[in-house]
């Protein structure tokens, strides 16, 4: 699989030729806001690397995706949501059209902050 999709969104978002509002950034990973938030706090999480899904997920991607993960954490209270457990978050992984996955670039939503939410 080539690292990066030249018609993916997400592909040029982490490359910077699409504007987005970071998050966190690495050599792996990148972190931006959610450009239609369903809650005050609402931005994605991808790996710099094209992978459509979570569908093609294997071994070989164990420690890219626990890195994505251990940094919700730090990043989410980062970002406004209120500590564990009065506050938290949800974190969603839409898989494939059934999952309702309209980006077909791999990302976990960050969701949180105090409700109402607009989804969810
Ligand atoms: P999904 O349905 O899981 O594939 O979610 C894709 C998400 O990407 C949606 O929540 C969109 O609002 C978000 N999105 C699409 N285009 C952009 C963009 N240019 N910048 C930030 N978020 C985006
Ligand atoms: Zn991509």
């Amino acid at each position: 699989m080539s690292a990066h999709d030249p018609n993916c969104i997400f592909c040029k978002i982490a490359q910077g030729q699409i504007p987005s509002k970071r998050v966190y950034e690495d050599e792996e990973i990148y972190a931006f806001h959610d450009i239609n938030p369903w809650a005050p706090v609402h931005f994605l999480v991808i790996p710099k690397a094209h992978i459509p899904s979570m569908a093609q997920v294997t071994g070989e991607h164990a420690a890219l995706l626990g890195r994505m993960m251990a940094l919700v954490p730090q990043l989410a209270l980062q970002e406004g949501c209120n500590p564990y457990p009065q506050g938290g978050w949800r974190i969603v992984c839409n898989t494939g059209d059934e999952g309702g996955q309209e980006v077909h670039h791999l990302h976990f939503h960050v969701i949180g902050g105090p409700r109402p939410w607009k989804k969810g």
